[in-house]
């Protein structure tokens, strides 16, 4: 959406002007899965699909939101003074929960707000709206009661109303590639100490197509759940004889040397996935950098390959997609992205091979799973920012 898009859009439900608009962009993740919350690297970036946002002060102390994606809902209104999780409130809990964790950190806000928003990342598949919804509700406060809070802080903050107030346990990933996120670039984050590096995406010929599978993500989070558990068992093993804080800080062969503590063979396989997954990003980092592509796409398959046999999180749709996609001509690499059970994978694919591509691996996908994929053309995009 555009400026004056937004500026139309929210005069017709608040019939007052908004005083500033913003954006806050979804996520991809190039390689690095279900390593953030094992003390690993990620390699995210930041896309053009996103969360547009208007926004104005209001004189009293109430809340308005609106979104233009669930206008059944019509305005959900809520109070700066009682920021509570509410069912009947749906995606305005993350508003809330963004809002009252601003609060409790210090900052101080005099006056309520009235909200609209507006989006075209599909929700639940995987490409992070709530992130692109938290980041963005984060940014409109900031901005508009001039608090400036720090970028990183905002994140934690994110992850914060994931974790605590939505219940989702979810890694700092998400938020920091939403929040941090430059055009054309992508970002090698260190969960353990924070420490990142923003590093020029250049695919030459290539570009990002993100397959969605349109399942919605069944018991994703219980397995999400289900699967930090067993690492922080395995971990808990290792560390009766590793002076260790977190997976991430094993390379391969120490690991192999003491895999023998972890008492448990689905245990062994997701360490050895947040192990060599980890090993694996930094190395697909150097060879995007040196202009290896060839490698690197191999390294986001075996990623993939990691996450289906040793960490269990891909399912049919995303395997069948995924699968069909490595036969293609002019495919250097595919994997899923995101947390898997369903929602979106990326292949890397020859511009002008684009076309073929969705055309034979959408024929694949619907004669096999019985309904139809969808295709989108990755744009790395700008994080959260005021328009
Ligand atoms: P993902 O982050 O993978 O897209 P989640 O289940 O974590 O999936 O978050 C999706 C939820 O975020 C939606 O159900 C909704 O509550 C909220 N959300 C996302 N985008 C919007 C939007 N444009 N307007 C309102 N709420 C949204
Ligand atoms: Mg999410």
């Amino acid at each position: 959406m555009d400026k004056q898009e937004l500026i139309t859009a929210f005069t017709k439900i608040y019939t007052t002007q908004p005083s500033a608009e913003y954006f806050s962009p979804g996520r991809i993740n190039l390689i690095g899965e279900h390593t953030d919350y094992n003390g690993g690297h990620v390699f995210p970036c930041a896309i053009s699909l996103g969360i547009w946002g208007a926004a104005a002060k209001r004189s009293d102390r109430k809340l308005h939101f609106y979104s233009g994606n669930f206008t059944e809902l019509g305005v959900i209104e809520a109070d700066l003074d009682s920021l509570e999780y509410v069912e009947a409130d749906s995606w305005a809990n993350y508003a809330k929960g963004m809002i009252k964790f601003i609060q409790a950190a210090g900052y101080k806000i005099d006056n309520g707000l009235d909200i609209y928003i507006n989006g075209n990342i599909p929700n639940g598949s995987g490409l992070s709206s709530s992130a692109a919804l938290e980041m963005l509700i984060g940014l409109i406060v900031d901005d508009q009661f001039d608090l400036n809070i720090k970028r990183l802080d905002l994140i934690k903050l994110g992850m914060k109303t994931e974790n605590e107030f939505i219940g989702v346990n979810s890694g700092i990933m998400d938020q920091f590639a939403v929040g941090m996120g430059q055009k054309d670039h992508a970002l090698l984050l260190d969960t353990n100490t924070l420490d990142y590096k923003v590093a020029p995406l250049d695919l030459k010929g290539d570009v990002i197509i993100i397959m969605n599978t349109n399942k919605r993500r069944e018991l994703a989070d219980s397995k999400y759940n289900e699967r930090r558990a067993e690492c922080e068992k395995a971990l808990s093993e290792l560390q009766t004889r590793l002076d260790i804080s977190s997976l991430g800080e094993l390379d391969a062969a120490t690991f192999d040397e003491y895999s023998y503590l972890i008492d448990d063979e689905d245990r062994f396989k997701r360490a050895r996935h947040a192990v060599l997954e980890n090993e694996r990003t930094l190395r697909a980092e150097k060879l995007l950098q040196d202009g290896k592509l060839e490698e690197f796409g191999r390294l986001v398959n075996a990623s993939h390959v990691s996450l289906q046999h040793d960490y269990e999180v891909t399912g049919k749709e995303l395997d069948t997609l995924v699968h069909t996609a490595w036969k293609q001509p002019g495919v250097l690499g595919a994997r899923m992205t995101g947390a898997g059970f369903g929602g979106c994978a990326i292949a890397l694919v020859a511009k002008d091979k684009v076309a073929d591509f969705e055309k034979e691996v959408g024929a694949r996908y619907t004669e096999v799973i019985g309904y139809a994929p969808s295709f989108y053309e990755a744009e790395i995009s700008d994080g959260t920012k005021v328009l």
